[in-house]
């Protein structure tokens, strides 16, 4: 006799004593039936065994509708903001403030002119992740080593700043640049990004005077409020040397040429993935730049350990998300939105129109995870689907054993 599993007891508020004209024994079967279908827990399972079991006209077995909350949206439209704009760039965000979905993961979509300035930072609460889209940047990066690091970022290249590490970008021209910043938390912008100037600024002069080794008058000069993003000079193309010619270099690689790496291929696209394993430092985020061809579909699966944050670069798609107990929500994405689908929630992404389409998509992991049904399938004997999916086996045979991928436009 089954114990009284969690699963059974949230889902039969059924009152005591089993309903007449049905045996203890298909009682167990319903309940049984109920568990593996979760969302199927509705009567329908309930009348089929009672119409098989008794010849008496079928009795109506309500089991209590489970109370679950719809799914929440998980589309944002990222480019269509006006956050912030001054002289020197731009800046718009997707936090939680914006995306409430979205508390793992947030993204920046940030331009700079040439020789701007994203001023010297860090965050209290997130790692940075970046893919730089447009144009061409230069960053720094001081580590809790003591140790300095200095790299130029063109198309394609990809940054990660873990937690607290104080860093800097320049535009380096011609032309302006623009990046995606991700961030390993959806709150990481309330009260997490701490600026230099700011500090400076609400810091008594006397003690600057005696920190910082300036007259205490020097102070005036520096800027009255935080500087966020501001014009600058473009710096010389070649990498300067750091102000302590002594400083230790960096020790571990905060670059990362993502779209120079050796793609993982499918019949219906491709896709580049940096996770911890290739790229260690980024210990908190994996991140994927996929590109579906025309007609091209991300098969089913879910992640059973991470959030999926995706950013349309080109191209549209649609996005289908199954969130257990009936519950499914979709929509379409082009370029500039942004989705989020929960960790465990199955999904599926179905290229859109003639065009590729590009995603970049981060999970909140540095360690890549991933289920596909295909692959599930596969590893199950036919007998068990047989009687699971109650079709022939024949019908089985025809299903595919292993993962796909990306599967190619319909034939
Ligand atoms: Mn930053
Ligand atoms: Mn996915």
């Amino acid at each position: 006799m089954p114990n009284k599993s969690s699963d059974e007891s949230k889902q039969s508020k059924r009152k005591p004593g089993a309903p007449k004209g049905l045996s203890r024994r298909s009682v167990f079967n319903a309940a049984s039936l109920a568990a593996i279908g979760g969302a199927a827990a509705t009567g329908l399972s309930w009348q089929r065994v009672n119409a098989q079991t008794t010849k008496e006209a079928p009795k109506e077995v309500k089991n209590e509708p489970k109370k679950v909350e719809e799914i929440e949206n998980f589309k944002y439209d990222l480019e269509k903001q006006t956050h912030w704009v001054g002289p020197g760039g731009s800046a718009k965000e997707a936090t939680v403030e914006e995306f409430p979905v979205s508390q793992s993961i947030a993204g920046v979509s940030m331009r700079l002119d040439p020789g701007a300035i994203r001023e010297l930072h860090w965050h209290a609460l997130a790692a940075e992740w970046a893919y730089m889209l447009e144009g061409r940047c230069r960053a720094t990066v001081i580590t809790p080593e003591g140790q300095a690091d200095i790299a130029d970022f063109e198309v394609g290249d990809t940054w990660y700043f873990p937690r607290g590490h104080g860093h800097v970008l320049q535009c380096l021209g011609p032309g302006p640049c623009h990046f995606l910043l991700v961030f390993d938390n959806g709150h990481f912008s309330e009260f997490g990004t701490f600026s230099a100037t700011d500090w400076i600024y609400n810091t008594p002069p006397d003690i600057l005077a005696r920190n910082l080794g300036l007259p205490a008058a020097a102070f005036a000069q520096f800027p009255k409020k935080e500087l966020y993003i501001g014009p600058g000079k473009i710096p010389p193309q070649s990498l300067e040397a750091y102000r302590n010619t002594e400083i230790e270099p960096g020790q571990s690689n905060h670059k990362y040429r993502l779209d120079h790496t050796p793609p993982r291929t499918y019949p219906g696209g491709v896709e580049h993935l940096v996770s911890s394993k290739e790229f260690p430092i980024q210990t908190t985020l994996t991140a994927v730049k996929m590109t579906l061809q025309p007609g091209g579909l991300r098969e089913m699966h879910w992640h059973p350990h991470a959030d999926e944050w995706q950013y349309y670069i080109k191209g549209r798609s649609r996005v289908r998300v199954f969130g257990s107990h009936g519950r499914f929500k979709e929509e379409e994405f082009g370029p500039g939105q942004v989705a989020f689908i929960k960790q465990g929630y199955g999904h599926y992404v179905e290229q859109l129109g003639n065009e590729p389409t590009e995603i970049l998509i981060l999970f909140n992991s540095g360690e890549y995870q991933e289920i596909s049904l295909t692959n599930w399938l596969g590893g199950n004997p036919v007998s068990i689907l047989e009687s699971n999916f109650g079709i022939s086996r024949d019908l089985i045979n025809q299903l595919p054993k292993k993962e796909i991928g990306i599967i190619g436009r319909k034939a």
